[in-house]
């Protein structure tokens, strides 16, 4: 149990800094055992502060872990009744108006396992500062709203870190003996939390860059030896961003120098410190052979997202950590745009919503609901979540979609001017896009207040004879914690009209509705209709037949979306809906709809007296639908134009993750079994089409990572899973084979998973086999053991919590490296239904250990895989009981961290 209650933080009592820090000189002596950090900062009284009668108190943040050595004010030391530590505050009393504070203290940043401040990752001195780790290295004003210019200076020895960086330019640097020293000096303000400092034995490989106005940017990303023959595609990707963004939003980058760091222990994925982002070695490293296509696509979009933050993040901060939707949510949207540009649009929009769906619905459906702008938090880190992140993105998403392409341009480019150098709020994002476009989004802000999935029902009705169609539109929004009654959204939602033969029809719409017309670069026709109301119905004119609906077009709002379609709709809308998203959705809608009357058979059957056999079969719409789609990437041949990504797409089914969210009650073991029943359906009946494609799909020697090429990876690696679902001997032949004979990762790893994934005779016989031999040829690359434990431990065959358990033991496995924990533990709670849920508790019991086990090490982390239990109010009774005796015994544990504390007692 926790003592005393942790302090819970309201937004509403946001005051502004009491000093600000004009300019920040650090010097930090890096050694083995002590690490001394000497900072001198010119402190001044904040005039915008209001003042509190008669006090000229200061309050600097601090941890339990700074040893202060020495305070002085002006140069004076400070005497024991001018000053106070209490925890993790520091005041000084009575100082005056304007002063320089000198504070030395010392830290070991090498028994720092929470990875949070100065912290040791291998060989390597590395930090870690957003939300609030700054405060573990130095006394500060530890907060996003007090800006400074700093000056750091890093002292080491020479032979075991000869490489020593920080934010900005190095402007000096000198040797002592063994010891070396550099000075960095950054010309722009910034916050603590984008502090970074780099100390290691580290290679690099350099670039360069010609900004839009052209001046040259040094570019260098670093990495330990073994790794650097891993970073050109991290290079290439940030010679990418840096043009997009200049196309795209007119930002330039502002510094001489750009560089990246590749850290093996690192809580994020990355950070985007002023000029020196650090990043988690498994967003930044890609080798064709240890790294799968998603890896090369996952560095892509994070050096983008990182990068873009400079202007979005870093020109423009956050003004207290309520507001970090206003840099991340932006942020993610940018990242998702350059993806988009950088691929296939589509396939891009279908990932990022089956991910929101997958992480966002089920968290906004549950116990830490949150709007994108918390109201209260008591631990921050716990707040860097997918409705922050995601759902944040689809809101900006949705401005963009009000405005239109070229009013939203005007709107960020009055944001980043008005606010360059400011820490400011989401409330002043919206501002600028109101005051660049005359526009009231006054209702629109419910999205930054209000948490909880909204649901949309519509309705269509045809009148032939007015040859009118009138769209009916309701919206509602569960309760979330706190938040009984929601006010109504304003929502745009894009619209087509499909005739009979499949066709746009054209638009023309009645009544004072704001519709803009979109006209896509093949002539189709989309209206996005503004929904404001309760209720609210649209009127069609010159409509000459009844139409079918596409509805919510590109995902043009992220609600759910219930039309009363049939599976015929669905097929139609699959084969002619001309926008690309909508036709996966029709897909995926079919393939819920068939699955979903399967659970309620399955769960039929089981409810009888004397439990009966369930009638599973498939409908054979949905093996048609499949069979179509098929047959038009074997039409296909080999013409390298034809978007295999998108059919690859189109094959997978609904997750059990999105199908339990779908659900009142999750039924984990129907939804597998039904499922799995869908697939061997598949397989069965396609196997001709799945065999032509899996060899028509056969690529050369050389590795690409460009869309056509992933594309034609993504499926005919899709075929072989569908292939394997019927465990025969030539299936596992194939797997085997492409296992020995494969030049990248992707084709690696499906194999592998294929065989490992099944429990036919077959793949049993060379499942340790093809494991052993794995593990032995990459066992010292560490992103790709990573992955060897996550394709255990994500099997869904019984016994795999043992497998988990005896890897646990593998002299491979740490607690302490993030990425191999969420490659374990995290990867089983959270992407092994079947058996993380086993109807015996065990599942949850073994979550509970690794989560008090972990909080002792780092909290961060303990917390983040925490959620599969939160929710258990989607489960059945027994299930629940299970659930919530787990998370009593956490909250039972003595020295809990915030961390965990909040978030078990909130979901209880
Ligand atoms: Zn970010």
């Amino acid at each position: 149990m926790k003592e005393g209650q942790p302090q819970n933080i309201q937004r509403s009592e946001y005051t502004a800094p009491s000093h600000l820090i004009e300019t920040t000189d650090l010097v930090v002596d890096i050694n083995e055992d002590i690490t001394t950090v000497k900072s001198v900062l010119k402190m001044s009284k904040n005039p915008a502060a209001e003042s509190k009668a008669g006090s000229q108190d200061l309050v600097l943040d601090g941890g339990q872990d700074l040893e202060t050595i020495s305070i002085k004010v002006d140069g004076r030391e400070l005497s024991s009744n001018e000053y106070s530590i209490e925890g993790e505050k520091l005041s000084l009393f009575d100082v005056p108006e304007s002063f320089q504070l000198e504070t030395s203290v010392a830290i070991k940043p090498q028994e720092n396992t929470t990875l949070e401040g100065l912290y040791k990752s291998g060989g390597m001195f590395c930090t870690q500062c957003e939300a609030e780790g700054f405060r573990h290295i130095t006394w500060y004003l530890d907060r996003p709203d007090v800006l400074s210019k700093f000056r750091t200076t890093v002292h080491a020895n020479k032979k075991d870190y000869p490489i020593l960086l920080s934010n900005g330019n190095d402007i000096e640097r000198g040797e002592e003996g063994e010891r070396h020293w550099v000075t960095w000096e950054d010309p722009f303000n910034k916050p603590a939390y984008l502090f970074a400092l780099v100390a290691g034995d580290l290679e690099c490989v350099e670039d360069q860059f010609t900004t839009m106005s052209g001046r040259d940017v040094k570019l260098q990303i670093f990495s330990e030896a073994h790794n650097i023959d891993k970073v050109g595609h991290g290079m290439t990707s940030l010679k990418n961003s840096m043009k997009w963004d200049e196309e795209a939003y007119g930002r330039e980058y502002d510094l001489d120098i750009f560089m990246i760091v590749a850290v093996e222990s690192f809580n994020m994925g990355a950070m985007e410190n002023k000029g020196l982002n650090i990043f988690n070695t498994s967003c930044v490293l890609a080798r064709p052979d240890t790294t799968t296509d998603a890896g090369y696509q996952r560095v892509e979009a994070v050096v983008g997202h990182e990068y873009f933050h400079n202007w979005s993040g870093n020109r423009v901060t956050c003004r207290d950590w309520f507001q970090l939707s206003l840099k991340e949510g932006f942020t993610v949207l940018r990242d998702q745009q350059f993806s988009a540009a950088m691929g296939s649009e589509t396939v891009c929009r279908v990932n990022d919503v089956a991910t929101l769906r997958a992480a966002q619905f089920p968290e906004d459906a549950g116990p830490m609901a949150h709007p994108i702008r918390p109201d209260s938090y008591i631990e921050i880190n716990n707040f860097y979540t997918a409705t922050v992140y995601e759902k944040g993105a689809e809101v900006v998403r949705m401005i963009r979609t009000i405005l239109g392409e070229n009013k939203f341009r005007l709107g960020t480019d009055l944001y980043f001017d008005r606010h360059d150098g400011q820490a400011v709020t989401t409330e002043d994002f919206v501002c600028a896009m109101e005051d660049a476009n005359e526009i009231n989004l006054e209702q629109f802000r419910r999205w930054y207040s209000q948490a909880g999935t909204p649901v949309v029902d519509a309705l269509g009705e045809y009148d032939a004879e007015a040859r009118t169609y009138t769209l009916t539109l309701a919206q509602s929004c569960p309760a979330t914690p706190g938040q009984k009654n929601k006010q109504p959204f304003h929502m745009p939602i894009t619209v087509g009209l499909l005739s009979s033969t499949g066709d746009d029809q054209a638009l023309s719409i009645t009544g004072d509705v704001i519709a803009n017309k979109i006209r896509s670069a093949s002539g189709e026709e989309s209206v996005v209709l503004n929904f404001t109301q309760d209720k609210e119905s649209f009127v069609f004119t010159d409509v000459p037949e009844a139409p079918v609906p596409s509805i919510l077009r590109g995902f043009s709002a992220p609600v759910k979306l219930e039309y009363p379609y049939t599976r015929d709709d669905f097929m139609f809308l699959m084969s002619h809906d001309s926008d690309g998203f909508n036709r996966w959705e029709a897909g995926q809608r079919l393939a819920i709809n068939v699955i979903q009357e399967m659970i309620a058979n399955l769960q039929q059957a089981k409810a009888q007296p004397v439990e009966q056999s369930a009638d599973i079969a498939v409908d054979q719409r949905l093996i048609s639908a499949f069979a179509s789609v098929l047959d038009q990437a074997i039409a296909a041949g080999k013409d390298p134009s034809f978007d295999r990504a998108m059919v690859a797409e189109m094959l997978i089914l609904p997750s059990e993750s999105y199908l339990a969210e779908l659900m009142d009650v999750v039924d984990v073991d129907a939804i597998h079994q039904a499922r799995e029943r869908v697939r061997l359906e598949i397989a069965t009946r396609l196997r001709p089409q799945l065999m032509t494609i899996y060899e028509l799909c056969e690529g050369g020697y050389t590795y690409e990572a460009t869309g056509s090429e992933i594309g034609r990876r993504d499926l005919r690696n899709i075929a072989l899973s569908y292939l394997m679902q019927q465990g025969d001997d030539e299936s596992v032949a194939l797997c085997r084979k492409q296992f020995e004979t494969a030049i990248c990762m992707s084709d690696t790893a499906a194999a592998i998973r294929a065989v490992v994934n099944s429990s036919a005779d077959a793949a049993v016989i060379v499942k340790s086999d093809l494991l052993e031999t794995f593990y032995n040829r990459w066992e010292n690359e560490a992103l790709v053991i990573d992955l060897w434990f996550t394709m255990q431990a994500v099997c869904p065959l019984p016994g795999t919590l043992d497998t988990v358990k005896d890897l646990m033991a593998h002299p491979a496995f740490t607690l302490n490296n993030p990425n191999r924990l969420r490659s374990l533990i995290g990867a089983f709670a959270g992407q092994n239904n079947v058996n993380f849920h086993s109807v015996d508790g065990s599942g949850y019991e073994f979550l509970a250990s690794q989560i008090i086990a972990v909080d002792a090490i780092n909290p961060q982390i303990a917390a983040r895989i925490l959620g599969p239990l939160t929710r258990w109010g989607n489960y059945d009774t027994k299930r629940q009981a299970l659930m919530k005796e787990q998370l009593n015994r956490i909250l039972a544990t003595e020295n809990l961290s915030n961390n965990v504390f909040e978030i078990v007692s909130k979901s209880l």
